[in-house]
């Protein structure tokens, strides 16, 4: 296990993102059937496959970029492959965290707090949700939050990852009886409480599969030639 976040880290981190997307696809559109349009799960997998094509596909000069201009690549093809919101809200929490990452190789657990508090604050920019609308946000800052304080406390990366996926775990249920205020689901009022919502539910594998996988030492992809 490392102690800091490298692009094979990053690499094996998205790929188990995809395999958890792709697993739980039919899930995650039901989710969305029940308060939304029924895409989210098939949205999620088309990216999130568009993204492990890429990682392959890297030239030798990408393939040797910082942590930043892997997670900025990621963004801009899940904004370009996810359709309705779910693609420019999940680009804006990539692009802003390859913002703060900067060009550095590897990043400690701080600066991965920080560059992950900078990701939440991008999807929050991009879809003006609060804590507490029912959305994405309800998984994703209760996670930075917790990432923050952990890193705060000096934890090892992959204790602080774990503490991440929890924190994610918790927001995402407590979206069940809530009243949507954003998105689609908004919608449907009172008739949206009672279900979990498919956002925080994808954030929730995203913060998951961290845990499971980013302070794992796979080397990054061999770069096609
Ligand atoms: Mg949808």
């Amino acid at each position: 296990m490392r102690d800091t976040v490298t692009q094979g880290g990053l690499t094996a981190w998205l790929r188990a993102f995809a395999a958890a997307v792709a697993r739980d696809r039919e899930e995650l559109t039901d989710l969305d059937a029940a308060i939304g349009d029924a895409d989210h799960g098939s949205n999620m997998d088309r990216g999130m496959q568009a993204v492990v094509g890429k990682l392959g596909g890297l030239s030798p000069d990408e393939a040797g970029v910082g942590v930043g201009a892997l997670l900025k690549t990621v963004g801009m093809t899940l904004v370009s492959t996810v359709g309705g919101a779910a693609g420019p809200l999940y680009g804006s929490l990539f692009l802003d965290m390859g913002k703060a990452a900067g060009e550095d190789a590897e990043l400690t657990v701080a600066q991965w707090a920080t560059a992950v508090e900078a990701g939440v604050r991008g999807v929050q920019a991009r879809g003006k949700a609060e804590l507490g609308d029912k959305t994405m946000i309800d998984a994703l800052a209760p996670a930075a939050e917790a990432l923050s304080a952990a890193a705060a406390c000096g934890l090892s990366l992959a204790d602080a990852l774990r503490r991440t996926a929890e924190a994610a775990a918790q927001g995402m249920k407590a979206t069940t009886p809530l009243v949507a205020r954003k998105g689609r689901a908004s919608y449907l009022g009172e008739r949206s409480a009672g279900h979990q919502d498919p956002g925080a539910t994808s954030s929730w594998l995203l913060m998951q599969a961290a845990a499971e996988a980013l302070a794992s030492d796979a080397p990054p992809d061999r770069p096609r030639t």
